[in-house]
C-alpha cells in the first residue's frame, strides 16, 4: 500500500480538524508515494525507535507524540533531534503521528482509557468539537427506493440516538426532459416526463457527507441525480479532552488495584482520602493537570491522568476531588495496541504491523 494511503485511513479517524491549536502533528516526514509493507507503532520516536524500525525493515513509523513540535531552523546532523530526523530522511521512512486529535476521537486515547478502566456512558470533560450535521434530500424512482435507503444507511447516514437507517420518504411526481446530447434511464429526448418518485431525507454528520454523497449518486440510476443538501442546526456529536462517567460503587482503595491492574503499573501516586466511595471517574491520557477544574465541574470523584505537580494535587484535594497519578506513559500506552487493530482491519491485513516496546516505559521507578 502506499504510505498516502494509510495517512488517509488514520486521519479518517482522527481528523486533523481536532488538533489543538497549539499542536504539531500529523504526516511530518517522508514520501507520500512510498510503497509500504510493514509499519511500527510507538508513543514516541527515538533512536532506539529508529533502529528497531530499520532492524526490521519499516517503511513507516506511526506514532502518538509528534517527532516536529517546534519548527525547525535548520536540520543538520549536529545534534541530537535534528540528527534522527536526518537519518529518519536517509532511509526513506515515512513518519506519522496522530496526537491531540487522537486524544479526543472516537476511540481515541482517552475513549480507549475510560474502556479499560470500566468506565461507562462518558462524555468529554471539556467539549472542543460538536460534528456539523446536515440533511440530505434526495429525489429517486420509486423501483429503486430501497436500494437508496440501504444505501445510505450502509454508509452511515440516518443515526438518531441508537438507531441507524433512519429516513423519511414521500411519494410524489418528478418531472424532467431531457434535451441533446443526454441518455435518461426513463423517458426521450425533449418530450416531458412524469416520473413516481419518492423523496427521501436523511441526517448526515459532516465528515461522512461527501463519501455519502459519491457512494448515493454511484447506485442512483439517474444520469442527473437531484438532491440537497442542509445545514441544520441540530447538535451533532461532542468530542472533547477527557473524559468523565460513571462506575459500579466502589471504594477508592480497591479502584486502585483495578487501575494499577488494568494499566499494568506497579505504582501509581495517589492524592486525597482512600477510604472514600466512588462512582464517578474522570480521566485524561497524559498530561492533564489543566483539566482539574474541568473534572470537578462535572461532578467527578476521582481524576486518573499523569503529570501531577504538587500543588495542583492540592488544588484539586481543596476541590474535593482525589487525583490518581498513573504516568503520562501509562495512561497513554492503553491506545498503541488500539491503533494496530485499526491498521490491521482498515488495510485487510495487506500490511504488517508491528508494536514497539509497548508493556514497557522508558524508566524506572527503583
Ligand atoms: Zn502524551
Amino acid at each position: 500500500m502506499k504510505a498516502a494511503e494509510i495517512i488517509n485511513l488514520l486521519n479518517e479517524w482522527a481528523p486533523l480538524y481536532l488538533i489543538d491549536e497549539w499542536d504539531n502533528t500529523g504526516f511530518q516526514i517522508g514520501d507520500s508515494k512510498r510503497e509500504v509493507k510493514r509499519i511500527l507503532i510507538s508513543l514516541d520516536l527515538d533512536r532506539e525507535v529508529f533502529e528497531k524500525a530499520l532492524r526490521e525493515d519499516v517503511q513507516m513509523i506511526v506514532t502518538h507524540h509528534p517527532i516536529i513540535f517546534k519548527p525547525l531552523k535548520t536540520l543538520v546532523r549536529d545534534n541530537y533531534k535534528e540528527k534522527l530526523i536526518y537519518d529518519i530522511i536517509k532511509e526513506d521512512i515515512v513518519v506519522y503521528n496522530a496526537h491531540t486529535n487522537l486524544d479526543v476521537a472516537k476511540n481515541g486515547v482517552n475513549e480507549t482509557l475510560a474502556r479499560v478502566l470500566d468506565i461507562k456512558d462518558t462524555e468529554p470533560l471539556k467539549t472542543t468539537y460538536e460534528e456539523p450535521l446536515y440533511k440530505i434530500v434526495v429525489f429517486v424512482p420509486n423501483s429503486h427506493r430501497d436500494l437508496i435507503i440501504k444505501t445510505l444507511g450502509n454508509e452511515g447516514a440516518g443515526w438518531v440516538g441508537n438507531y441507524s437507517h433512519c429516513t423519511y420518504n414521500v411519494e410524489g411526481v418528478g418531472t424532467f426532459m431531457p434535451r441533446e446530447g443526454t441518455n435518461p434511464f426513463i423517458g426521450e429526448t425533449n418530450i416531458l416526463e412524469k416520473v413516481e418518485e419518492t423523496r427521501i431525507e436523511t441526517i448526515v454528520e459532516k465528515k461522512d457527507l461527501q463519501r455519502i454523497l459519491d457512494k448515493m449518486i454511484k447506485v442512483h440510476p439517474y444520469e442527473e441525480v437531484a438532491y440537497d443538501i442542509y445545514p441544520l442546526a441540530n447538535k451533532g456529536k461532542s468530542l472533547g479532552d477527557g473524559r468523565v462517567g460513571e462506575i459500579e460503587k466502589v471504594s477508592l482503595s480497591q479502584y486502585l488495584d483495578k487501575v494499577k491492574k488494568s494499566l499494568n503499573v506497579d505504582n501509581i501516586i495517589v492524592y486525597g482520602d482512600r477510604d472514600r466511595i466512588i462512582n464517578r471517574v474522570a480521566v485524561c491520557g497524559g498530561s492533564g493537570s489543566s483539566f482539574i477544574y474541568d473534572a470537578y465541574l462535572r461532578e467527578a470523584q476521582v481524576y486518573i491522568t499523569g503529570d501531577i505537580k504538587y500543588h495542583d494535587a492540592q488544588y484539586a484535594n481543596e476541590l474535593g476531588l482525589t487525583i490518581i497519578d498513573a504516568g503520562h506513559y501509562h495512561t497513554e500506552k492503553v491506545i498503541l495496541p488500539v491503533i494496530k487493530e485499526y491498521l490491521e482491519e482498515k488495510t485487510q491485513k495487506m500490511v504488517e504491523v508491528q508494536l514497539y516496546n509497548q508493556s514497557s516505559p522508558p524508566y524506572v521507578i527503583y
